[in-house]
């Protein structure tokens, strides 16, 4: 009894929680707000990184790409397209309400496409607009060393620059050699 109790309890839960999730991802609003969370130290990354999918704080961006690439993200993305059971559905089987159902359905049909795109247009490039958000953070809680990257990476560019001008007028001016050929194609 013990173990059959245990998973049905789990089953409930997990459809519950389920049907959480599908209204976080059923406005725009809804899931921007989720995705943009205040800073919260009580939460793993301080609450920064999100699946909303899976309604789950992740520590940092590397571990939240590692995620949605990996196997339990993808395996609830398919349980997300499945749509949730309700009891309007128990009504129809039972031959009750037949017409709420039917235009429940009907609604369903028509929104849940423009839903899915939404979704899908929200969340495609989340950890590359945290990596964005990281950056510039990083870049106002230290100025200097900021302008001091930007200013090394100008000279080295520049330096790469020079070198490419080099080379080149050092080829026009005597052909390659057959040894140079070989070390440096
Ligand atoms: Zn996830």
């Amino acid at each position: 009894m013990g173990r059959y109790s245990v998973k049905r309890y789990k089953t409930k839960r997990m459809t519950r929680q389920l049907d959480q999730i599908f209204d976080d991802l059923s406005t725009p609003e809804s899931i921007q707000k989720l995705k943009n969370q205040e800073e919260d130290e009580t939460l793993p990354g301080m609450g920064q990184y999100y699946c909303v999918q899976c309604a789950k704080y992740f520590f940092d961006n590397t571990s939240l790409k590692g995620h949605i690439r990996g196997k339990v993200h993808k395996r609830r993305v398919k349980e997300l397209k499945v749509k949730p059971y309700t009891p309007e559905e128990a009504d129809f089987a039972a031959g009750v309400n037949v017409e709420k159902y039917l235009d429940r359905v009907n609604k369903y049909k028509n929104e849940e496409e423009q839903r899915r795109l939404m979704e899908a247009e929200l969340l495609k490039n989340q950890t590359e607009e945290y990596e964005l958000r990281d950056r510039q953070k990083w870049e106002q809680m230290y100025p200097e060393k900021a302008v001091e990257e930007a200013q090394k990476k100008l000279e080295q560019e520049s330096l790469e620059k020079k070198r490419a001008l080099k080379k080149a007028q050092k080829y026009e001016l005597e052909p390659l050699t057959d040894d140079e050929i070989q070390i440096d194609p």
